[in-house]
């Protein structure tokens, strides 16, 4: 029997497993187990269970994807695995990991990851990444971290990552509290850890709410915000800087926020969102007093899948409000 950590890698396709030429463009065409195959030192780091999950393009990906696969992430770690790999497109990391850290209570660490250069390109990175995450997947050092993105030797917390920039191999960052840590000479250093909310229930499989994303944009006269809630079962508004929209849109929000919750976030990328600063029409105390929720740290695209997750298995909107702030809060405080 080997002794060595096991460690489970399941493949959803993205970059880091396309291939293809000029002429047609790169589709994921690698199995999980192409893209370990292709690893130099990667045999007797860990004892891995190779998975080919999803093979599909990071936009394609679904939240049911990620309930289906949270459950055999859960039944692996009840099995013994220690730590769990995934690799994907990187356009929808910062989104994916979020939900897979929400809904893993464990210590064990799940290392999503993925490439900005495909296999065919010189200088591909995907290999590197893979190795670095089955590094973290398998250290003693990341227990208890939960969900982390690892690319470019860095690791992310799940709850601050972003992608910012579209084709860079150091494409991703924290703008809100910095990495967790570092690999070094293949080793992961965990240097701060991060707060983890207590996981929520994985979702029942089937349709999930349906929770909308609108930005403000200078000069937009909100005419649209009725007709979009109108099918929604919850909204997020990205605001101009720490929470603010036009004055326009204060009686839209206002009945929208009477009917579903609405979440009140900032399109800058970083930083928190105030709640008693500024006292003019839209400003962030106007909107909140008129029961928008704040989204406090978390990014616009992290609290449209809190939100929808709350809503898949929260009983009421008090809960979902509750829910809400106390994870948004719990993280400010880290
Ligand atoms: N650009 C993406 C990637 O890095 C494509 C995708 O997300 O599938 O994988």
């Amino acid at each position: 029997m080997s002794s060595s950590p096991r460690v489970l890698v399941a493949g959803l396709g993205g970059t880091i497993a396309m291939t293809g030429d000029a002429v047609g463009g790169v589709t994921p065409t690698l199995s999980a187990r192409d893209l370990v195959g292709a690893v130099p030192g990667l045999d007797g780091s860990a004892d891995l269970e190779v998975v080919t999950f999803r093979n599909q393009p990071g936009a394609a990906l679904t939240i049911g994807d990620l309930v289906e696969l949270s459950g055999l992430l859960a039944r692996g770690f009840a099995d013994g695995v220690v730590g769990a790999v995934i690799t994907q497109g990187t356009d929808t990391i910062e989104e994916t990991a979020y939900v897979l850290g929400l809904l893993h209570p464990g210590d064990e660490p799940i290392a999503v990851t993925g490439a900005m250069r495909n296999p065919t390109l010189a200088g591909a990175d995907g290999p590197a990444n893979l190795l670095a995450a089955v590094r973290v997947a398998a250290s003693p050092e990341a227990r208890g971290l939960g969900c982390v993105v690892v690319l470019a030797d860095e690791i992310h917390a799940a709850g601050r990552v972003r992608k910012t920039h579209t084709s860079s191999v150091a494409a991703f960052t924290s703008p809100v509290g910095g990495p967790l840590g570092y690999l070094s000479e293949g080793r992961p250093h965990v240097l701060n850890r991060p707060h983890r909310p207590r996981a929520l229930p994985i979702p029942p499989v089937g349709p999930s709410p349906r929770v909308g994303l609108y930005t403000a944009t200078l000069g937009d006269d909100g005419g649209l915000l009725p007709v979009l809630a109108a099918s929604l079962d919850g909204l997020v508004i990205a605001g101009f800087g720490v929470g603010h929209v036009p004055a326009s849109w204060v009686p839209h929000l206002a009945a929208i926020a009477r009917r579903i919750p609405v979440v009140l976030t900032s399109r800058t990328g970083a930083g928190f969102t105030a709640t008693s600063t500024y006292g003019y029409p839209g400003a962030e105390r106007d909107l909140l007093a008129r029961g928008l929720i704040s989204g406090g740290a978390l990014d616009p695209y992290k609290c449209r899948l809190l939100l929808q997750l709350l809503l898949a298995t929260a009983t009421s909107a008090g809960e979902v409000r509750e829910a809400f702030t106390g994870i948004t809060r719990a993280v400010d405080r880290k």
